[in-house]
């Protein structure tokens, strides 16, 4: 069988036929596999402005359509487009049927790629199929606003929303799931990781979507933590769990520089030089320097040791698997003396303990991403 019978098997067209398939090898670079592509004689182009037949006007230079590999071959189609003198639209791009618009991954591909991607990282999809991140990506977002565009949005109970880096961190993506029970599925893809990149997630769902949206998982940024008051304000925002000790952390610090500060200006001993790792890291990440350093600054009434102690207090908290108990600690926590010095906790607390619903529910689903 030849790889003509296979793609008129496969990717069967109406109006254009496969031709000459080659294997191309240039030195230094994979094999790949190219298939020509042209009009059948006496076929009119259509315009890919209305969508209607019209006269040839003249054809670009040829251009390379990426297809489904074969036996891990990429394949690509060439294929040099007309374009059509329209009544209508005037002078137009031809539509073809493997592709749409401007896109050099053929439609069947992008399809490839974006199933792909639910089981691997966007990352090993593009190494798996020697494609780049930015092609699964925008096969991934192509299926995605398919999807947005004929489902049904009502009954979610439960998002997450994720930011990812790419192009080295110059670049950011939001990304929301729908994350109820066992379910994880991408929903809403932009660019940036502004208020306007989530704010239109929301305003795309009908109200009563959005009304019966109750968990929103998200770590503190706060253009996220801004959109969702906003838009969701009865919904529990869960945090994750990285997020709250890393504010936790910023909150020692802040209180170990205050005090450093206060003891030099009061011409007290220096005796919070060179702490800042030995309070910041858990104590089983502790060198020997930096436990003997502690056991050191144990002995003195300092304030950054007691914001130290209530973090590891606070490492409790993840623990509990009913919610009732976890807001019970909260509480308790809440009559600890001088808690309100702990800014950043109280950030935390006011987002955790916050609504009549299980908190650790919505948590549970977070973990699952
Ligand atoms: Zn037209």
């Amino acid at each position: 069988m030849q790889v003509k019978s296979i793609l008129n098997r496969i990717e069967p067209l109406k109006s254009f036929v496969y031709q000459r398939a080659e294997i191309l090898e240039v030195e230094g670079t994979p094999a790949v596999i190219q298939v020509e592509i042209f009009p059948r004689a006496n076929g009119r182009p259509i315009c890919s402005g209305c969508g209607k037949k019209g006269p040839t006007y003249d054809r670009l230079s040829p251009r390379r359509f990426e297809f489904v590999p074969l036996w891990n071959i990429a394949v690509f189609f060439v294929y040099a487009m007309r374009r059509v003198d329209c009544r209508r639209c005037g002078v137009k791009v031809e539509q073809v049927p493997w592709c749409d618009g401007k896109n050099h991954l053929t439609t069947s591909y992008r399809w490839f790629l974006a199933r792909w991607a639910k089981r691997l990282s966007w990352k090993e999809t593009a190494e798996a199929f020697g494609t780049t991140w930015d092609s699964v990506f925008r096969s991934v977002k192509h299926a995605v606003f398919w999807g947005l565009a004929r489902r049904e949005l009502e009954n979610i109970e439960a998002i997450g929303v994720d930011e990812i880096s790419w192009t080295n961190g110059n670049s950011y993506l939001t990304l929301v799931y729908q994350i109820d029970g066992n379910m994880k599925r991408l929903l809403w893809i932009a660019q940036g990781r502004t208020e306007k990149s989530l704010r239109g997630f929301f305003e795309f769902l009908s109200e009563k979507a959005r009304k019966g949206i109750r968990f929103v998982a998200s770590d503190m940024c706060k253009a996220y933590l801004n959109v969702i008051a906003e838009q969701v304000p009865k919904a529990i925002n869960v945090l994750d769990r990285f997020h709250v000790m890393k504010n936790m952390n910023t909150a020692i610090d802040e209180v170990r520089r205050t005090e450093a500060a206060e003891l030099k200006r009061d011409g007290k001993e220096q005796i919070l030089k060179h702490s800042r790792w030995c309070l910041l890291k858990r104590p089983e990440n502790l060198t020997g320097p930096q436990a003997a350093k502690l056991d050191e600054l144990v002995k003195y009434n300092l304030k950054s040791v007691k914001a130290r102690l209530l973090r590891e207090v606070f490492q409790q908290f993840w623990t509990y698997t009913k919610g009732g108990w976890a807001v019970k600690f909260l509480d308790s926590l809440r009559w600890t003396p001088k808690v309100g010095q702990f800014l950043a906790f109280n950030k935390v607390e006011r987002h955790w303990a916050c609504g009549p619903r299980d908190p650790l529910q919505g948590s549970r689903a977070a973990t699952g991403r």
